[in-house]
């Protein structure tokens, strides 16, 4: 989608660090870490909120929390734990409308979030 951010760095039109990337997704690292670890976990499909996922994104959704175990074994958090957080439209707090999931680690998480 054009003017998108993250289609933009699915796309290698703007640069990021990217941990990961196959046909569906891609892994990128926060420009602005809010944890020791902070990846964004992005489907190349451009789909705004995640209000607006459909059936057929079922097998997307899982990809994603399974490469999030994924990456947070890579980095050694799984016997610690980690958040893997969505923010949806203005109360939770999203700025970029292309879903992403937030995967944080390497620190303890307060609850409830601010
Ligand atoms: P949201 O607030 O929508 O849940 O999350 C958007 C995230 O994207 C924020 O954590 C923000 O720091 C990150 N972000 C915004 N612009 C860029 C960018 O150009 N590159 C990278 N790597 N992250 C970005
Ligand atoms: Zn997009």
């Amino acid at each position: 989608m054009a003017d998108c951010l993250f289609c933009s760095i699915g796309a290698g039109e703007v640069p990021a660090e990217k941990v990961y990337e196959d046909d569906q997704l891609f892994a990128i690292r926060d420009i602005n870490p809010v944890a020791p670890l902070h990846l964004l976990l992005i489907p190349r499909k451009h789909i705004a909120t995640i209000l607006d996922f459909e059936d057929t994104d079922s097998a997307l959704v899982a990809g994603i929390y399974r490469l999030a175990a994924r990456l947070a074994a890579e980095n050694d958090l799984s016997d610690d734990g980690y958040r893997v957080v969505a923010n949806c439209k203005s109360d939770g707090g999203q700025t970029v409308y292309h879903v992403h999931f937030h995967l944080l680690g390497g620190r303890a998480m307060a609850w409830p979030p601010g």
